[in-house]
């Protein structure tokens, strides 16, 4: 099975999917409201409910993960279940009930293991849950599972061929982990043993079911080689224990990439479930913002630049003064050539935007001169702003231009002697033209005469008198 991508963010995996609209979308798409966890999101284009996809497309291959696994098995509960099995086999006398009491505990153990994994929990399932709950029954069911294989092979012996009968083996290898698996899903006998139900979880694996049957056949024999390894050197007593603990440790990491197989292929598997923190919620603010943001990235993305320009005029209905929403807007107005609507969205965003962040002010400017050649701010201070962060650009007819006759423009303004020692320097500094410049000082000398900027005026006089100086 592929994954499937974001229809819009072609790196990112799809999370959502909307069948009306046949589309998907990642986590980039759909941002959540941490505010109303449990409110369905809504199709970007259609408004209908979206479905959620889970980790189908997110989560990791089982084969990538293999440490995972082992350490998984290293958790206080699979640890306490391993060493409560060798605690027995050391102690606990020989009654027929009181061992299959203990194996259907096992069992109920191994399988709420591969339920927990299924469902992408990384806890391991503590030992209580091993003697609590319904579940006991499992241990009868998986018991029948494996007369049922027992009785196969015993009726392949029967044929007399050795085809026959090693064909049955690596059948039975091959179908037992999907009917475990189906098993500790569904807890039916029937489904365990239903041709379709266990197909159905081969067939959503594909070939990387093989994968999983050799890792698990690999495991199965691990306990038993170790034992040997050891067996040489250790008297019984010491070995029975050992080997039953193994056992206990290898057959949770089996369990346990049973359930992530199931949890990876869920999509196939026909359900849905997130990976644990894998979905985060946003504050109600800032996810209003991300939404709007999104969706009109969508609508722009599917050629409706109109409804991506109408998302967006919505949202700053509601949140006038958000810089990253009127940011948004004015460069798709921009990019759009909506030049009235663009000018018109100026008035407001410009005064917003050299407040907040100048020098996205001065590219606004530099935008709104190329729709109208002589625009202006109708803000002295907007025109200070800008124009100071234009110098920093080294923009230096485009910040004088704003600049020109301020006091003219706006005579009530009261930082003209500022404004104009910083258009003194864009001359100086700026065009090298020192004539313009000390005009403006001298300006600021009569017209200010109790400015506290006479002693930086004073310093940039001093300056221009140097250079003309050099030049002479
Ligand atoms: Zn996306
Ligand atoms: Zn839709």
């Amino acid at each position: 099975m592929d994954k499937t991508l974001c229809q819009y963010h072609p790196t990112q995996p799809a999370t959502w999917q909307c069948s009306p609209c046949q589309r998907h979308f990642g986590d980039c798409c759909i941002p959540l409201n941490a505010d109303a966890p449990d409110d369905a999101p809504a199709c970007p284009l259609c408004r209908s409910p979206l479905t959620f996809l889970g980790a189908a497309n997110t989560a990791q291959p089982f084969w990538e993960r293999l440490p995972q696994f082992f350490a998984y098995a290293l958790q206080t509960g699979p640890l306490a279940f391993a060493a409560l099995l060798a605690l027995a086999s050391l102690f606990m006398p020989r009654s027929l009930i009181l061992w299959v009491a203990l194996l259907s505990v096992a069992t109920k153990y191994f399988h709420s293991v591969i339920e927990a994994s299924s469902e992408g929990r990384r806890e391991a399932p503590s030992l209580m849950e091993a003697f609590t709950g319904e579940g006991f029954s499992l241990f009868f069911k998986q018991m029948a599972v494996f007369l049922v294989a027992l009785g196969a092979l015993w009726l392949a012996a029967d044929f007399d061929s050795e085809v026959v009968f090693w064909g049955m083996n690596i059948a039975i290898v091959l179908l037992l982990p999907a009917s475990i698996i189906r098993l500790a899903l569904s807890r039916e006998l029937g489904a365990a043993l239903s041709p379709d139900q266990v197909g159905e979880v081969i067939r959503a694996m594909g070939w990387r079911y093989l994968i999983l049957c050799a890792f698990l056949f690999i495991l199965w024999q691990s306990p038993g080689y170790v034992a040997w390894m050891l067996a040489s050197g250790l008297p019984k007593v010491v070995l029975m224990p050992v080997a039953t603990f193994l056992f206990g440790y290898f057959g949770v990491v089996m369990c346990s990439m049973m359930g992530y197989a199931v949890f990876q292929y869920q999509g196939a598997l026909g359900f849905a479930i997130a990976e644990e923190g894998a979905q985060v919620g946003l504050p109600e603010q800032e996810w209003r913002r991300r939404r709007a943001l999104a969706d009109a990235e969508i609508r722009l993305k599917e050629g409706q630049s109109d409804g991506a320009l109408e998302t967006l005029a919505k949202a700053l209905q509601r949140d006038p003064e958000d810089l990253r929403l009127n940011e948004r807007y004015h460069q798709l107005l921009f990019g759009l050539g909506a030049r009235e609507r663009c000018l018109q969205h100026l008035t407001h965003y410009l005064p917003l935007v050299a407040r907040q962040n100048p020098a996205l002010a001065a590219t606004a400017l530099l935008n709104a001169r190329q729709l109208q050649g002589d625009y202006l701010p109708d803000d002295a201070l907007v025109c200070e702003q800008v124009a100071t962060a234009l110098l920093e650009r080294h923009r230096v007819r485009e910040a004088l231009s704003l600049l020109r006759n301020l006091h003219q423009r706006f005579p009530d303004y009261p930082h003209i002697p500022r404004a104009y020692l910083l258009a003194a320097r864009g001359f100086a500094e700026g065009l090298g033209q020192l004539d313009p410049a000390r005009k403006l000082l001298a300006y600021i000398r009569a017209r200010h005469p109790a400015s506290p900027l006479l002693d930086q005026v004073a310093a940039l006089e001093e300056t221009l008198g140097r250079l003309e100086g050099v030049r002479r």
